[in-house]
């Protein structure tokens, strides 16, 4: 079945989904997954997807990210079963976790040491840890729409009455350990600081916004974020998670040319396999190495892993992919633009060719209280329509692109929006 052939078969997918809720909460296992439809996916290959009632789609969700280099890399795929056929985790060291530290010192730039975790929320909990070890203070500042991963201190909702917890269960308490300011405004952090800088041990940023709106920083706002650290002797930390290895061969770091004390990374390093990384100098990671800090993880640089970022890194060093990704990706913003003028459709993009956001309302969007006040239920229903003619996209407004999308993903893809557009008109979702 191709992807304008609409309405297309789910049954399969009803099947396993009414199956997996007896059996699994929500028939989810992350609770992202409870904001999409519930489909069940047989197979990905590249920049496509397959699921189990045969239906393709081109993919701009990638995992959440991860699939960087599209789903099923064969030189990543090799590299991985190779290395895993003589053992898989060791709880000690292995060669591939000391080329994989060497090659990711080297992508960074910056960087003098890296830890290696399994996951963002965890190597988030490590920076913050040793932020707070290094200066010997308790709070830290983060960010209205930046999502850190969703353990207590730091997933939070953000409304009208300021922030709190997200969900039931949650200490709330221990969200009292952070101020939570607008991003984009350096104003915001400089009274802050000047109140309180005493006490902060660390400013944690997405360097650029990527899980609310695709924002970038505001001219000289890193800058200035990070002259404010300074002068108050707080650690900067970037939360790469998403921009790492995405946005630039050096990330969000290298794109916008502000260094961080610490930075996290994970998604787009290793080719899709679960393997996330803390980075700093080594004046502040050498307190793991003595164990004044821990960070422990009985699959931390597993050979899997390891295997996984050594082929991924080897991939992305010679820094031509970022050209391609930006012509392919340039040319998909470019072209839903065009048909969603043609539509008349209100539809604004903004952000990185390798990582763009669409929604529907007009202007830029500068920060989070800027993208409450976009439509979006009107993307949800565009969303929804993109999945039935094919498209398989965020509900949230983020699109991630792969090295593996190219001219006729592009081709396809607009086909499939300009028949998801004429849906919309006809249904009154349009309108
Ligand atoms: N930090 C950022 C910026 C993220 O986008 C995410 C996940 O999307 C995390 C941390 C948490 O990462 P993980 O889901 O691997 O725990």
């Amino acid at each position: 079945m191709t992807g304008t052939d609409v309405p297309r078969s789910t049954v399969e997918s009803e099947r396993l989904a009414a199956i997996s809720r007896r059996y699994v909460p929500g028939g989810v296992n992350s609770n992202v997954r409870l904001d999409g439809p519930s489909v069940f996916f047989a197979r990905g290959e590249g920049a496509w997807l397959w699921d189990v009632d045969g239906n393709d789609y081109v993919d701009y969700l990638l995992g959440q990210g991860p699939a960087f280099l599209g789903h099923g890399p064969p030189d990543v795929l090799k590299a991985v079963e190779e290395a895993c056929r003589s053992g898989m985790v060791y709880a000690a060291q292995h060669p591939l976790e000391v080329e994989a530290a060497e090659l990711l010192v080297r992508a960074i730039g910056w960087a003098e040491m890296v830890r290696i975790g399994s996951s963002g929320t965890e190597v988030v909990q490590a920076a913050l840890r040793l932020a707070r070890a290094a200066t010997g203070r308790p709070k830290f500042v983060r960010f209205e729409g930046h999502y850190h991963g969703w353990l207590d201190n730091v997933l939070i909702a953000v409304g009208d009455d300021g922030s709190g917890p997200a969900s039931e269960g949650q200490i709330a308490e221990y969200l009292s350990d952070c101020y939570v300011l607008p991003w984009n405004d350096l104003g915001a952090i400089n009274d802050v600081l000047e109140r309180h800088g005493r006490d902060v041990a660390a400013v944690l940023m997405e360097p650029m916004m990527m899980n609310a709106g695709a924002i970038e920083p505001l001219p000289d706002y890193l800058e200035g974020v990070r002259r404010l650290c300074d002068d108050h002797g707080v650690v900067l930390i970037f939360d790469e998670i998403i921009t790492g290895f995405r946005v630039a061969p050096r990330g969000a770091a290298g794109r916008y040319g502000v260094t961080p004390d610490l930075a996290t990374y994970g998604k787009a390093m290793a080719g899709s396999w679960p393997v996330a990384a803390l980075a700093g100098s080594t004046e502040l990671m050498e307190r793991f190495g003595t164990g004044a800090v821990n960070h422990s993880g009985t699959f931390n640089a597993n050979v899997m892993g390891m295997a996984a970022t050594v082929a991924t890194l080897r991939r992305l060093e010679d820094g031509s992919t970022y050209e391609e990704l930006n012509r392919v990706g340039g040319a998909l913003m470019k072209g839903l633009g065009d048909l969603a003028e043609s539509a008349s459709f209100p539809i604004h993009i903004q952000g990185l060719p390798m990582a763009f956001h669409v929604s529907f309302g007009e202007g830029d969007v500068v920060d989070f209280k800027g993208l409450q006040a976009k439509d979006d239920s009107r993307y949800r229903a565009f969303a929804e329509a993109l999945f039935q003619h094919g498209v398989w996209v965020a509900r949230r407004g983020i699109w991630y692109l792969s090295t593996a999308h190219g001219d006729h993903e592009v081709e396809v893809t607009l086909e499939r929006v300009e028949s998801a557009f004429d849906s919309m008109q006809g249904d009154g979702t349009g309108s």
